[in-house]
C-alpha cells in the first residue's frame, strides 16, 4: 500500500484517517491512500507567497529557464520510475509518451523559450514603446511583472505528469510559486514526479508544494494575486468558478474543460487517397490512446455522406484489431480506464448516445482482454457509433463519454460541416483532413471562433504533423465556450497568465532604467573607447558611437550598381527615378547606405565582437541623392547572454543626412565575447 503524502510548507505530510483509497486500474485492488483533512491550507498558501514568491522573483527569466532545463534533464534520467508506476493507471508505454515524455518535453520547450524569447531580467517588456508627446520626452511601455501570489493548479486524472508540468513550467518561468493538486485517482504518479523535482535540489524553497487528496479550504485563502488554474470536467469547473470568495476577490480563474472535439474528412478526400488512411489513423489513435481519456480526443467524426460507410468500415476494422489488455504488455494497443467507476460513467454516457446513434463497433458485454482479469480491471472496447441524422441528434454533440467512444456522422457540404462542428458549443481542437486551401480558409472563417485549435493535415504534412490530440507547448491549448474559455501554453503567452501587465509612463531615461533596454532619447554615454573594443560585460546600455560624415557620390552609386548587379532604375536612370513618387532623381541604394554605415562604425581589429548575426526592424526613411552626406549613431540597446562565453548585443542604429534628417534606422545584432581574447 502506497501512503501518498502531501508536501506542505516544506514538510511531507502523511495521509490521515480521512484519506481516500485509490485502486489499480488493471486489477481493481486498492494500492494507495491519499489525503489529509487536517492540513493547514492557509499556512501552505502563505508559505508559497512569502517564501517561494520572493525567492523566485529574485531570479531572472534566464535563471528560471536554466532551472527548468535542469529539472527536465533530471526527470529524463528518472523517467523509467515514472513509467513503471504509471502502468497502474491503465496507461500503456505509448500513453507514457504523451504524459511523461510529453510533460518533460514541455518543460524543455519553456526552458528554451525563456532563454530565447524573454530577457535576462526580472521585468518582461510587452510590445513597443509608445510615444505620447510630440518631442519624445514622455513615453509609454507595457511591462509584465510576476504576480505576488500563488499558482494553484487543480488537474484532471488523465495526465498525472503532463497535466502538472504544462502548468508548472510557465508558472515557474513567470516567477510564481505553485501549489499542485492532482486528481486523487492518479496522484501517486504526480507525487513521484514532485518528489523527484524536490529531491533534485534545483528548486528554490517554497516554489512547489503538493496537495494529495482534497484541497480543503485552500481556495478561501486566495486573493487577486493568485491564479487558480483548473483542468477537469465542466461540472467541477462551474462549481469552482462560482465560489463566492473567488468572485469577491477577483481571483483569476482559468479553466480547461471537457469538449466534444471533432474531425472532418474534407470533401476532396476519397477512400483511395493517402489522406483517407491518415483520417482513419488519426481517428483510431484518438479513440485508443489513454483509452480515449484525453480532453482533445475526437468524439465526433464527420465525413461526406458518400464516404460514411467507407469510414465506418475502415475504422471498425482497425479498432477490432486493437489488442485490449494489460498495459505493461508490449502488444497491448489499449490499456484500461483509470477506474471501474470511470468505466461505468463511460457506459452510462455511451448508453445516452446510443439513444440517438447506432453502435457499429465494440460491444462492452463481449470483448477480449489480454493478460488481465476482464472483470477486475477497468477495461472497455473502443466503441464506434453511427448517427445518420446529426441535425436532429443532441447527445452526440453534448455528451462527453470520457473513454474510447466516438460517433461517425454525415455532412452535406462545407457549411453543413461547419454547423455540425460548432454544435459542440466550444471545443479544444477540430481537425480537417484536406488538400483544399479554399476549404481550409472557409473552415477557419466559419468555425475558428468556436475552437481553440484548428488542425489541418494532408499527405504533405502528415509525416511531421504532431497529431490532432497533442497540445504543443508552442501553441495555445484551451478553447472557448464549453471547453472552459481558457488558454494555456502558447509559448510566452502561457507565462503571461501568471504575470500582471502594467502600463508604465515616463521619460526615456526612466523607461530605460525600468526595462533594462535603451530607449531613444535616453542619455547616451560617449567619449570612451570604441564600443567594438569592449567586452560584453564592459558595454553599458546607452554606450554610443557617433561617426564622422561620409559623402555619397554618383560614382559610388555606379560602382555599387555594377559590382552587385543591382541596376534598378531608381539608382541608374535619372528620368525614370524622377517619375517615381519616392525619389527626387537617382538615389543611393539602401544596401549601399548600410554598407557605408558599417564602414563608418566598425573597428576592424580582432576583438570582442565575434559576428554580425543580423539586422532587425530596418526602415529606410529618406532617400540619399548623389553628393549628400550620411553619418551614423550606434548605441547599445540591449544585452542578452547566450552561452557560457558570449552574448548578443542589440545596437540601435540611426543613419542621418547632412541636415540631421533620419535616413535609416535599424537594430544591429552582434555576438560579443564576455572576456577579451
Ligand atoms: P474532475 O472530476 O472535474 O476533477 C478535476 C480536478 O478537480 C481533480 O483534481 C479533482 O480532485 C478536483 N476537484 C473535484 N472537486 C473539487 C472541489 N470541490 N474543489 C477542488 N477541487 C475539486 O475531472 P476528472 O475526472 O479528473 O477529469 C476528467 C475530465 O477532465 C474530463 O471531462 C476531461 O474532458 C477533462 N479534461 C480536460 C482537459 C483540458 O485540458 N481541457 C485535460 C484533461 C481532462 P479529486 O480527484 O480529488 O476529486
Amino acid at each position: 500500500m502506497m501512503m501518498i503524502p502531501s508536501f506542505a510548507a516544506g514538510q511531507w505530510v502523511a495521509p490521515d484517517s480521512g484519506a481516500r483509497s485509490i485502486a489499480c486500474a488493471i486489477t481493481g485492488e486498492v494500492i494507495a491512500q491519499a489525503g489529509n483533512s487536517s492540513m493547514d491550507m492557509g499556512e501552505m498558501h502563505a508559505y508559497a507567497r512569502d517564501v517561494g514568491g520572493p525567492a523566485l522573483r529574485a531570479l531572472t527569466f534566464h535563471d528560471r529557464a536554466r532551472m527548468l532545463k535542469a529539472l527536465a534533464l533530471h526527470l529524463t534520467e528518472h523517467k523509467q520510475a515514472l513509467y513503471d508506476l504509471s502502468f497502474q493507471t491503465g496507461a500503456t508505454q505509448a500513453d507514457h509518451a504523451f504524459d511523461i515524455d510529453g510533460g518533460i518535453g514541455t518543460m524543455f520547450v519553456f526552458a528554451s523559450k525563456g532563454r530565447r524569447e524573454m530577457p535576462d531580467a526580472q521585468i518582461y517588456l510587452d510590445g513597443e514603446i509608445e510615444q505620447l508627446g510630440r518631442k519624445g520626452t514622455f513615453l509609454g511601455q507595457h511591462v509584465c511583472v510576476p504576480l505576488q501570489g500563488v499558482g494553484i493548479h487543480i488537474n484532471a486524472y488523465n495526465f498525472p505528469v503532463w497535466g502538472m508540468l504544462e502548468k508548472f513550467a510557465p508558472t515557474f518561468l513567470a516567477g510564481v510559486p505553485s501549489i499542485v493538486k492532482p486528481a486523487t485517482a492518479t496522484c501517486y504518479v504526480t507525487h513521484l514526479c514532485v518528489q523527484l523535482m524536490l529531491d533534485s535540489g534545483i528548486l528554490p524553497e517554497g516554489s512547489l508544494q503538493l496537495v494529495s487528496g482534497g484541497v480543503g479550504d485552500l481556495l478561501l485563502h486566495t486573493d487577486a494575486q493568485d491564479v487558480v488554474s483548473f483542468t477537469g470536467s465542466a461540472q467541477t469547473a462551474l462549481g469552482l468558478r462560482a465560489t463566492p470568495h473567488l468572485l469577491e476577490n477577483a481571483v483569476r480563474f482559468v479553466a480547461e474543460q471537457d469538449s466534444l472535439n471533432a474531425s472532418v474528412l474534407g470533401a476532396d478526400v476519397t477512400p483511395d487517397t493517402p489522406e483517407f488512411d491518415l483520417f482513419i489513423r488519426e481517428a483510431h489513435r484518438e479513440m485508443t490512446t489513454k483509452a480515449g481519456q484525453k480532453c482533445t480526443a475526437i468524439r465526433r467524426i464527420m465525413a461526406p455522406a458518400a464516404h460514411v460507410d467507407a469510414v465506418i468500415e475502415a475504422l471498425s476494422a482497425k479498432l477490432s484489431q486493437t489488442v485490449i489488455g494489460d498495459p505493461r504488455d508490449a502488444t497491448t494497443g489499449m490499456g484500461a480506464l483509470v477506474s471501474r467507476s470511470q468505466r461505468d460513467d463511460v457506459l452510462e454516457k455511451a448508453a445516452l448516445i446510443a439513444t440517438q446513434a447506432e453502435r457499429v463497433c465494440g460491444n462492452p458485454d463481449d470483448f477480449a482482454v489480454q493478460g488481465a482479469d476482464h472483470d477486475k480491471g477497468a477495461f472497455l472496447p473502443p466503441m464506434l457509433f453511427h448517427c445518420d441524422d446529426p441535425d436532429a441528434a443532441t447527445h452526440v454533440h453534448d455528451t462527453e463519454a470520457f473513454g474510447p467512444v466516438s460517433t461517425v456522422m454525415p455532412y452535406r457540404d462545407a457549411d453543413h460541416a461547419i454547423a455540425l462542428l460548432n454544435r459542440g458549443k466550444g471545443s479544444l481542437v477540430a481537425s480537417v483532413i484536406t488538400r483544399d486551401g479554399d476549404l481550409a480558409r472557409q473552415m477557419v472563417m466559419g468555425s475558428a471562433a468556436w475552437h481553440g485549435r484548428l488542425y489541418f493535415n494532408n499527405a504533405d504534412s502528415m509525416k511531421e504533423s504532431t497529431g490532432h490530440g497533442a497540445p504543443m507547448p508552442h501553441m495555445i491549448h484551451g478553447g472557448p465556450g464549453r471547453a472552459g474559455g481558457g488558454e494555456e501554453q502558447g509559448g510566452v503567452r502561457g507565462v503571461l497568465h501568471y504575470m500582471q501587465r502594467t502600463a508604465v509612463q515616463g521619460s526615456p531615461d526612466i523607461l530605460t532604467a525600468i526595462g533594462q533596454q535603451w530607449v531613444p532619447g535616453a542619455i547616451e554615454i560617449t567619449g570612451g573607447a570604441h564600443p567594438f573594443t569592449r567586452t560584453f560585460h564592459q558595454l553599458q546600455l546607452g554606450e554610443t558611437l557617433h561617426t564622422p560624415a561620409r559623402k555619397v557620390t554618383l560614382q559610388d552609386i555606379e560602382t555599387f550598381a555594377h559590382f552587385t548587379g543591382d541596376t534598378f532604375y531608381g539608382h541608374m536612370d535619372e528620368e525614370a527615378a524622377r517619375a517615381n513618387p519616392f525619389f527626387p532623381g537617382r538615389v543611393a541604394h539602401g544596401y549601399l547606405l548600410l554598407s557605408f554605415a558599417a564602414g563608418l562604425f566598425v573597428q576592424p581589429d580582432p576583438g570582442p565582437v565575434l559576428a554580425n548575426t543580423g539586422l532587425a526592424n530596418l526602415n529606410f526613411m529618406k532617400p540619399v541623392s548623389p553628393d549628400e552626406e550620411i553619418k551614423v549613431r550606434l548605441t547599445v540597446k540591449k544585452k542578452t547572454p547566450r552561452t557560457d562565453t558570449y552574448g548578443q548585443v542589440r545596437w540601435h542604429v540611426t543613419v542621418t543626412n547632412q541636415d540631421d534628417e533620419l535616413v535609416a534606422e535599424y537594430e544591429l545584432l552582434t555576438m560579443n565575447a564576455y572576456e577579451a581574447t
